[in-house]
């Protein structure tokens, strides 16, 4: 198609993460489908032998790609699977019976992953997810579409994405579009945090992979077929855009009001990788690790001795300064295969975060050890994830004080560090006092969507699922109970890293923020333009609706 000929048109979507990506548009086809027409037996065999060569050399350029050790690690158990003679022996068998390369390969791979489906084993149960991966990798190249070979500069376009996709893709100069999701999903929390420009509620039914667009995650708008001078004018800003970043990395020492009063700017991480290239010295700290990231995008969970050296390495990283890992919040839109549960009605409301984690023990007292091994270390905080009720946080520090003991009884360094607690469930914030906690962090995230009543998944309700003045009163109760109990407070969500909201949470009471590495610089500049507490009128409005 002759796309000069074209006028450039705009798609309206909504940001989750800022900047900019230029390039051509790839889509990626969630559910290939098997619609080859059997030829010859040769000519079939040669196309799945062609196909999973593609795949296996896709595999490898990714793995050769990724800085991330987990993703790395599920590239190559897929391509070892890819070289399992048992695993495809079968699918050619069925060619030489008459089927399509297509159907072959799913009928081959399909009863594979019912197995690991079905195993007792989760850590086997966990395979399956990879499997799917690698299927439906195989029906892409087999259906001619190179999906997962995305150009530098590309701009992926998709239905939905799970985490472990992203985090298996090499994002360098790539942007991404979805058509599902929202500003608020785990997957938009990643690409702010490793700076991809990301849109979310796009209609992408006429988006031709091949088509030259921009991606202004900054305007929350593609641009599709742009015209040269709107080309010049987004090279312009790319350009503008890199020397500002270099101006605000030049931007360092402590963070102040206009008033001089000191402010604690932290990070949110999700693994190392985050880390590489950022000076401890530039923040206050990490705030928030993620540490259900470290669990995805993996063949097996992770060991208590991998968990150690990585918590030790992100304490070592931070130089003495505090670094609050968060204990396994997944569920809800982070599902890990084998561990939590597959079609709860209201994933949100159900087995997610603490419930999930003391309901699976065995998994739950792997990550408590490593936790109090890597407390010898450095200045860590441990953090629970969705407490709704005291006895959660209770059993809690019970379980971890038992993991020290036990530690202790092998001969193991260990020690009980401050435990904390995410305040991201109404009922939490609204009875704070009852908490024994050393320590709060609110969680706006989910906090918003269950005050709102507004999924933060649902781009409809995007407008609603914003910080309401009901949110920012449950934000007051936290921070003066915290002033009274002198404790720490502190707010991690990510309303943290929107500019706009920073003066509203400082006249909250907030004094700790923890946001994405990217969201640093322009957080610091409105902290340093914070004067007092005259943005409390405005914050009293809820943005978009009444
Ligand atoms: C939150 O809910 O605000 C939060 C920080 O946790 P997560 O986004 O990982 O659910
Ligand atoms: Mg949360």
């Amino acid at each position: 198609m002759d796309h000069s000929t074209r006028a450039s048109h705009r798609i309206q979507g909504r940001s989750a993460a800022p900047g900019i990506a230029l390039g051509p548009l790839v889509r990626l086809a969630t559910a290939p489908t098997q619609a080859r027409q059997s030829r010859s037996v040769a000519a079939e065999r040669d196309a799945l032998d062609h196909a999973l060569e593609m795949s296996k050399r896709d595999l490898a350029a990714l793995a050769d790609k990724v800085e991330d050790d987990d993703a790395e690690a599920v590239l190559s158990f897929q391509i070892a699977l890819l070289e399992d003679e048992n695993l495809v022996a079968p699918a050619y068998a069925l060619i030489v019976a008459g089927e399509a390369a297509d159907r072959a390969w799913a009928k081959a791979i399909d009863p594979e992953i019912a197995n690991y489906d079905q195993a007792d084993d989760p850590y086997f149960r966990g395979r399956a997810s990879d499997l799917r991966d690698l299927r439906d990798r195989v029906l892409r190249r087999l259906a001619g579409e190179a999906d997962q070979a995305v150009p530098p500069g590309a701009i992926v376009a998709a239905d939905d994405m799970p985490p472990s996709v992203f985090l298996s893709t090499d994002w360098c100069d790539r942007g991404l579009v979805l058509r599902r999701g929202s500003p608020s999903s785990h997957v938009a929390i990643l690409a702010r945090s490793r700076g991809v420009p990301m849109l979310v509620g796009l209609d992408i039914d006429d988006l031709e992979s091949g088509t030259d667009a921009i991606l202004d995650g900054d305007a929350g708008m593609l641009i599709v077929d742009p015209d040269s001078s709107l080309r010049a004018d987004y090279d312009r800003r790319l350009a503008a855009q890199a020397e500002l970043r270099r101006a605000a990395s030049a931007f360092t020492g402590p963070v102040l009001t206009a008033s001089g009063e000191r402010v604690q700017l932290m990070i949110n991480v999700t693994g190392l990788a985050e880390l590489r290239g950022l000076d401890p010295a530039d923040v206050d700290g990490i705030g928030l690790m993620r540490t259900e990231f470290l669990f995805q995008a993996r063949a097996t969970l992770p060991t208590e001795q991998e968990q150690y050296q990585i918590y030790k390495q992100m304490l070592e990283w931070a130089k003495g300064k505090p670094v609050t890992i968060r204990t396994l919040d997944a569920g809800g839109d982070k599902p890990i295969p084998g561990l939590t549960r597959d079609g709860e009605l209201n994933p949100f409301l159900g087995v997610r975060g603490v419930r999930l984690s003391l309901r699976h023990l065995d998994v739950f007292r792997l990550q408590l050890r490593a936790l109090a091994r890597a407390a010898v270390v450095g200045n860590l905080k441990v953090m629970i994830p969705m407490v709704t009720v005291p006895g959660e946080l209770d059993r809690c520090r019970a379980l971890l004080q038992d993991a020290v003991a036990e530690l202790t009884r092998e001969g193991l360094n260990a020690v009980m560090p401050p435990l904390g607690m995410m305040v991201e469930v109404p009922a939490a914030a609204l009875m704070i006092e009852d908490f024994d906690a050393d320590f709060f962090s609110i969680g706006s995230n989910d906090l918003v969507q269950y005050v709102m009543a507004a999924s933060r998944d649902e781009p409809e309700f995007a407008d609603l699922a914003r910080p309401s003045r009901a949110v920012f009163n449950l934000i007051r109760r936290v921070t003066d109970h915290a002033a009274r109990a002198g404790r720490d407070a502190s707010l991690c969500g990510d309303l943290a890293g929107e500019p706009a909201q920073v003066a509203p949470l400082l006249d909250h009471g907030l004094r700790i923020l923890s946001v994405a590495p990217g969201a640093l610089a322009p957080v610091r500049a409105a902290i340093a333009n914070y004067s007092g507490k005259d943005s409390e009128k405005t914050s009293a409005k809820p943005s978009g609706t009444t």
